[in-house]
């Protein structure tokens, strides 16, 4: 038995049966690589699903972490968190807000943006305000409120009764958004480009006219980046890209660069309702992940790792595009920046099954798109190196 083998075993008896895993042990990483308990080296398109945006273990971020650790672990939110009051400086320096609640997930930060939403709409209208509308084929998360507010089916079955109070309706249909609104609706909660619904990218001016909807009706506006925010669409936030603003942005994955973080951001008329005693989080924004966040978020805005993830993004689609001439299963290549889809006119999960053993790290959403998330420091040879696997892949289709 191979250490993978022992290790899987193991794995097999005690760990919960939650995820489909592939037959990779991970021990060690190194900016776009990844290395398996048998030493085998991978190149990871996957990048913990747009966690790691600047490649396993950052230095700076490593430095941050081992420095704090050797400081202070752990403090209550009974006090004031140096680590954490920087982090929430920058994010209001370089976004439309202007006060950040930390959490540990990005379906925690979902919860906080609706549970805010609520309760800043009663106050605001005066009125009986709680629902949501989200999107089909969105994806907010896995606990029972944000299971409530994905619009799809597979996420909530066996799960009900789900939260009320959420409507869905089509991405990109303005006509179904504006039917949707009723005397209840507080919120509109979309992710500005869909990740786990198949890399779906907004039809041009949709949200622009999505916001215009949300001020005629008095509605906030709340985007969730959890996926496409910290560089990943070669802008800072995905709302950038149009430059429509949200009245509350939730963040996690790649905010601190691999260790787990959350945070809402919010405007300061908004925010306000979340006063003393309203909702909290035990390690919310705890001095360890909160000097990872601020390490990884100096690194995104001083080490030019927007810029090298426009550059790369687009050479990635180019080389991408490329398949769409030369195999007639390649039907569209998607995204921006770094978050790439590729569609398939059949299923994806074999090629993925494939590049694994060839030493790739892709995966597949909705059964037949592609999904590329390298870090945002990729280079153009390992882009390279990822293509030419993929071409062989696709040969043999
Ligand atoms: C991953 C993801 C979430 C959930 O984040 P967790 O940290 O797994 O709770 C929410 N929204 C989007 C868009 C995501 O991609």
């Amino acid at each position: 038995m191979s250490l993978s083998e022992e290790w899987i075993a193991r794995g097999d008896r005690h760990v919960a049966k939650t995820y489909g895993r592939y037959p990779l042990v991970a021990t060690r990483g190194d900016g776009c690589r990844l290395w398996d308990a048998d030493g085998k080296e991978y190149l990871d398109f996957l990048a913990g699903v747009a966690v790691n945006n600047l490649g396993h273990c950052p230095p700076k971020v490593v430095t941050a972490l081992q420095e704090q650790a050797a400081k202070l672990l752990h403090c209550s939110n009974y006090f004031h968190i140096p680590a954490q009051i920087e982090l929430a400086e920058l994010l209001c320096a370089h976004s439309f807000g202007d006060r950040v609640f930390f959490c540990n997930s990005g379906a925690e930060a979902n919860e906080a943006a609706m549970k805010l939403a609520r309760k800043h709409s009663r106050e605001a209208s005066g009125q009986d305000r709680f629902e949501v509308i989200t999107a089909l084929a969105s994806f907010h998360g896995r606990t029972i409120g944000t299971i409530s507010a994905t619009g799809q089916e597979k996420v909530r079955s066996g799960f009900e009764p789900v939260v009320p109070g959420f409507k869905f309706v089509p991405f990109g249909d303005l006509q179904a958004l504006r039917a949707a609104v009723g005397p209840n609706t507080c919120a509109v909660m979309l992710e500005p480009l869909q990740g786990e619904g198949g890399v779906n990218v907004p039809p041009p001016g949709y949200l622009a006219e999505v916001r215009r909807i949300c001020d005629e009706f008095g509605l906030l506006l709340i985007f969730d980046e959890v996926q496409v925010g910290c560089g990943r669409t070669g802008r800072l936030f995905a709302y950038q890209y149009e430059g429509v603003e949200p009245d509350i942005m939730t963040l996690a994955k790649a905010l601190a660069g691999g260790p787990p973080i959350g945070a809402m951001v919010a405007r300061e008329k908004i925010a306000e309702s979340l006063g003393p005693g309203t909702h909290g989080s035990t390690f919310g924004g705890n001095p360890l992940m909160a000097a990872a966040g601020v390490a990884a978020f100096r690194t995104i805005l001083e080490d030019g790792v927007i810029e090298n993830c426009v550059a790369m993004g687009d050479y990635l689609r180019e080389r991408l595009e490329e398949f769409k001439g030369r195999y007639p299963i390649v039907t569209e290549i998607r995204g921006r920046g770094l978050i790439l889809g590729m569609q398939l006119s059949v299923e994806g999960g074999e090629m993925v099954k494939e590049a694994l053993r060839r030493g790739l790290l892709i995966n597949c959403t909705v059964g037949n798109v592609l999904r590329f998330l390298p870090p945002l420091i990729v280079t153009r040879q390992e882009i390279d190196e990822a293509v030419d696997i993929l071409d062989g892949i696709l040969a043999e289709q």
